[in-house]
């Protein structure tokens, strides 16, 4: 038979959202079980959006981009009415956001939170993005762009997804002095992968044969770009040793995914789980096998042990189609823990418009499960399929995260709001 593990709260996911959550259920005193996989968290650039764009409400028209998302709630909401945002509100926001930087900050990841508006800073194409919250080992990449001393943007030989010269271009317009390098990095034949850069970096050694190779080429420069590949688990000391060798201010741009921002996250979340009242089932899955009384069964399976979960409470954080919460089949669209309704065109046809560049964005980026103002998934009637089952992130239906830019906010702000509704 197997172990039965009792709780306060069972959280389907390991996503943005569900990590948040396990957070902010720990500040409520939650005893919280909990099992997913890496989810899009893998492919995040680091950077946490709050609302960098609105899309266009017309057919040819063009999407707004958002100065201060605070501001611009209302007007998202005008035009996109069945946004998650419709249900939180800038105090959710802020608190969120504070307790999931600070959270990070502690296990050693540092977060600059923008107060009034949106930072803008490079895409890892070398566009310029607005959003709310940066690693600090990117954020002076704010600072760089605002001025006009010389600025070097590194690359490394056999580096997939990462052009320096790209970078280069894309911000030049903008901003002059501008140059680009390509480094052979010691003892890397073949391909180069950030992830174990990074691991190289996390040595004294390592950074001295680093910063022996970079030297030449930063020259007399005042900034120097990096892909992010400073360190994992330590990225500001690691940072601040490489400046400190090199003489110059160093920024991280974020790579192409999946890259080492969401590897850092994880870890760091991973080793404070060991603190935390929390059983955390890695790369694992949980399945719902229906209620006991009034506990709620669920199911870790992935492993020769399998456990089972009685929950008081259980939150939905499973994500969307990367993550596995949704499923696109021949029939539509289904949830895939709960067979959940899910908001979706009525066929197909409608998931995507003719162009796929249309600025109103396709409507399948929105589809996902209907919640009441509580967070809580709605059964075919309508109403709550349970008073202590809620949901967070992006399986929410309404926000469509690539064109809204939204993506970090909505997990953050929901997941805030959810486990404060179970509890107030
Ligand atoms: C390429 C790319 C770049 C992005 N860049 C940014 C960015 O710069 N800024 C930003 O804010 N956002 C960005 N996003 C969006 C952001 O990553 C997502 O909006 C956010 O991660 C959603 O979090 P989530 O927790 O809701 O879902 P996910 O991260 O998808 O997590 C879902 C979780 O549920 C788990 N799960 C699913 N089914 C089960 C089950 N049966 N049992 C247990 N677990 C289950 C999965 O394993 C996973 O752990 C980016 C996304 C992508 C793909």
């Amino acid at each position: 038979m197997a172990d039965i593990i009792r709780c306060n709260l069972a959280i389907i996911g390991t996503g943005i959202a569900g990590m948040a959550a396990s957070i902010f259920a720990a500040e409520r005193g939650m005893s919280v079980a909990q099992a997913g996989n890496t989810g899009m968290l893998a492919y995040t650039t680091g950077y946490f959006d709050l609302l960098g764009a609105i899309p266009a409400s017309e057919e040819g028209g063009k999407a707004v981009g958002v100065t201060n998302p605070f501001e611009s709630l209302p007007a998202l909401l005008a035009a996109n009415p069945e946004h998650p945002y419709r249900f939180v509100d800038e105090t959710d926001m802020r608190a969120g956001f504070r307790a999931v930087t600070s959270f990070l900050s502690d296990a050693g990841l540092h977060y600059v939170t923008a107060e009034s508006g949106n930072f803008e800073v490079p895409s890892p194409a070398g566009t310029l993005k607005r959003t709310w919250s940066v690693p600090s080992t990117m954020s002076p990449a704010v600072n760089m762009l605002a001025d006009a001393e010389e600025c070097v943007i590194v690359d490394f030989a056999g580096l997939k997804g990462f052009s320096a010269r790209q970078i280069a271009a894309n911000l030049s317009p903008g901003r002059a002095g501008l140059r680009s390098e390509t480094v052979k990095l010691p003892g890397k034949g073949g391909e180069v992968f950030t992830e174990n850069v990074a691991r190289m970096l996390e040595t004294p050694k390592g950074r001295e044969s680093f910063a022996e190779v970079l030297a030449p080429v930063v020259g007399d420069a005042k900034w120097l770009g990096l892909p992010a590949c400073l360190g994992i688990y330590r990225p500001d000391a690691v940072l601040q040793d490489m400046q400190e060798r090199l003489g110059v201010t160093i920024f991280e741009i974020p790579t192409m995914p999946p890259g080492v921002p969401g590897i850092r996250i994880k870890e760091a979340f991973e080793e404070a789980a060991s603190g935390m009242d929390l059983h955390l089932f890695r790369q694992q899955k949980m399945v719902y096998e229906g209620k006991d009384g009034d506990l709620f069964k669920l199911r870790v399976v992935g492993t020769s042990v399998e456990r089972e979960i009685r929950a008081e409470r259980v939150l939905l954080a499973t994500g969307r189609f990367l993550g596995g919460g949704l499923s696109g089949e021949r029939t539509g669209i289904r949830e895939t823990v709960l067979g959940l309704p899910v908001e979706q065109p009525e066929s197909r046809s409608g998931w995507h418009r003719l162009d796929y560049f249309d600025q109103r964005g396709h409507a399948v980026h929105r589809a996902g499960v209907r919640y009441d103002e509580t967070l809580r998934p709605l059964g075919e009637n309508g109403k709550p399929l349970d008073a202590r089952l809620y949901a967070a992130g992006s399986v929410l239906a309404g926000a469509d995260w690539m064109r809204m830019k939204c993506g970090a906010g909505v997990a953050i702000s929901t997941a805030f709001k959810a486990v404060s509704n179970m509890t107030d």
